[in-house]
């Protein structure tokens, strides 16, 4: 049985339902397990002790449901979230591609630029806040059904479902302008970040780890080719 209570309102429904169960329990029990001339002489404090006891115990009971709930959904978002930049992991682009199911589907690959020579700079904090900022462009600049996850330290990868490899360049692009355009903001200072773009569509049903071998020979080629640019396999 999946008992949910997502807010009071259903607290209170759930605590309202079950005294009502106990209630009318109460007094079935009450007419066939008593003497006819008993059950009246009872009927009305056994109702009182009923609602009494149902009352509290089924309002708390709600009340730990709905915890548990709350808990859940806590737990589910941080199975499917990296807690450093807030995009997806990278085990929830298969599950999001297979419930998207068998449309065109464009895969993005990114990785940041020199960003080891970033930490040595600006030490690691720093390359902290660089990484949230980038994600925070991605997402930013991407529709509600792209699935913007982390691949790894400084690697994205990006899903953009209905879309044509053409479509996921462009995309790309507008990526790689922005960042280079925003740049990222650590103490004040604006510092540039740039990453280098690997594009591949996903060319059949459950194809996701072809293109991500055909992204990353792309994104390969674009960091051969001097960084900060989009490639396409
Ligand atoms: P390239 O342009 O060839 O990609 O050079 P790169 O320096 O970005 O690549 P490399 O693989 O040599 O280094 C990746 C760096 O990313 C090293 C690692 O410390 C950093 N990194 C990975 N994950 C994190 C993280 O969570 N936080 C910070 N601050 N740095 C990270
Ligand atoms: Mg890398
Ligand atoms: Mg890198």
């Amino acid at each position: 049985m999946d008992l949910r209570l997502g807010n009071m309102h259903d607290v209170r429904a759930f605590s309202v339902a079950v005294t009502a169960v106990v209630l009318l329990g109460n007094l079935a029990l009450q007419s066939l397990v008593m003497p006819a001339g008993v059950v009246e002489d009872v009927r009305v404090s056994g109702a009182v002790i009923a609602l009494a006891l149902a009352g509290p115990i089924s309002f708390f009971m709600g009340l730990r449901l709905y915890d548990i709930h709350c808990l859940t959904l806590d737990l589910e978002h941080a199975a499917q979230h990296d807690p450093l930049t807030g995009a997806v992991t990278r085990a929830r682009v298969y599950d999001r591609a297979a419930e998207i199911g068998h449309v065109p589907m464009t895969l993005i690959l990114a990785d940041i630029d020199r960003f080891k020579e970033f930490n040595d700079r600006h030490g690691h904090l720093a390359g902290d806040a660089a990484l949230r900022q980038v994600a925070q462009t991605f997402l930013r600049n991407c529709r509600q059904e792209d699935v913007v996850a982390r691949f790894g330290g400084e690697e994205f990868l990006i899903l953009l479902p209905g879309t044509t490899p053409e479509d996921g360049v462009r995309v790309a692009e507008r990526l790689c302008t922005r960042l280079r355009d925003r740049q990222v903001e650590i103490d004040g200072a604006r510092l540039a970040v740039t990453a280098s773009f690997g594009v591949a569509g996903v060319e059949e049903p459950g194809g996701i780890d072809a293109a991500i071998a055909r992204a990353d020979a792309a994104l390969y080629e674009a960091k051969g080719a001097g960084r900060d640019r989009v490639c396409a396999a």
